[in-house]
């Protein structure tokens, strides 16, 4: 490959890093690391102010560095790269969000909350999709003033074009196909002036010129949101990886009752971070022979998203325990 290989991890700091979030950044790392002039950016989507720590977010540094997972760019903080926080660039989406504003490609709505719940609620009940219907897509300048004398603060709604197909490519499951008229109008603007995860996504994504994302497969359905963003910003619309799930033994979705789910746990259970990097990297990507054990040097060399199974891995604790007696 000749173009720059840019990729990022965007974690929301909102409670113990899971070696999902670490299987991610892994594989973005990866990737970074495989082409000599390929960077690796750290981003912390802090935008959900309840439920976001400092804590969290150092927990989070702390075993990206636990596991050698280093950053190559951020904010200078004396020598060092602090991440890029979506908090300090809040400047950056109010401005595109204004561009989109003013081009008509997106509106102030000013339906409550209730309004929109109870919208959604009666559209559910005729078994119709639960998206916006556009209510507020034509207000006269007399109903905008009657919203603001009753004090209701708008949010921003982008305008999805209708009748289209939305399409990208994705490195794992190939060339995806959807309906715009599924996506509906969204919101990307917040009344409290924050945006959501999907415009931030784009915007952030774009402006670091970031060239895979790489993240997991729950991602999947916010992704013909952010592609319609981008087109409507003329940003160029990266390739996308969106790989699969982590089940546990018995096939259900990975969570506590499988054992340690974040890295810190089996950092202090005295797993070595190299059998846990090893073990990351096979999950989900198969190598092309029988090899098992890998050295980090030789993961860059042999890693490839080619190799990167669309279907679920399954976390098996047994293998971990054997890759960590080999270290
Ligand atoms: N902050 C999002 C998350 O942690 C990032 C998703 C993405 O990589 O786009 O789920
Ligand atoms: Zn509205």
């Amino acid at each position: 490959m000749s173009e720059q290989i840019r990729v990022r991890f965007a974690p929301s700091p909102t409670g113990p890093f899971h070696i999902g979030g670490a299987r991610s950044a892994l594989f973005n790392w990866l990737l970074a690391r495989k082409y000599s002039n390929g960077k690796f950016v750290l981003r912390v989507e802090d935008t959900d102010r309840v439920r976001s720590s400092k804590e969290s977010e150092e927990n989070i540094k702390a075993s990206l560095k636990w596991l050698g997972l280093d950053w190559d760019e951020g904010v200078d903080v004396g020598g060092e790269y602090g991440p890029y926080h979506q908090m300090e660039r809040l400047e950056l989406y109010k401005k595109y969000a204004q561009q989109l504003v003013d081009e008509g490609k997106a509106y102030y709505c000013y339906c409550t909350e209730e309004e929109i719940a109870a919208e959604r609620e009666a559209l559910m009940k005729e078994n119709k999709m639960p998206i916006y219907q556009g209510h507020c897509r034509h207000l006269t300048a007399d109903q905008i003033e009657k919203y603001k004398s009753e004090g209701r603060k708008p949010t921003i709604r982008f305008r999805t074009p209708e009748n289209e197909t939305v399409e990208f490519d994705d490195m794992v499951r190939g060339h995806m196909q959807f309906d715009s008229n599924g996506v509906g109008d969204f919101v990307i603007v917040k009344a409290d002036g924050i945006p959501v995860y999907n415009f931030a996504v784009v915007i952030d994504d774009a402006l670091m010129n970031i060239t895979h994302v790489i993240r997991a497969e729950e991602h999947l359905s916010n992704t013909p949101r952010q592609v319609v963003l981008y087109d409507a910003l003329g940003f160029t619309v990266p390739v996308f990886a969106h790989i699969s799930l982590i089940l546990g033994k018995d096939h259900s979705k990975m969570s506590k009752r499988h054992g340690a789910t974040s890295v810190e746990q089996y950092k202090n259970l005295g797993y070595l971070p190299e059998a846990l990097v090893n073990f990351l990297a096979l999950l989900g990507w198969a190598p092309q022979d029988e090899k098992e054990i890998f050295s980090i040097d030789e993961l860059i060399k042999a890693f490839s998203m080619d190799h990167v199974a669309k279907n679920p891995a399954v976390f098996d604790i047994d293998k971990l325990n054997w890759l960590n007696a080999q270290y």
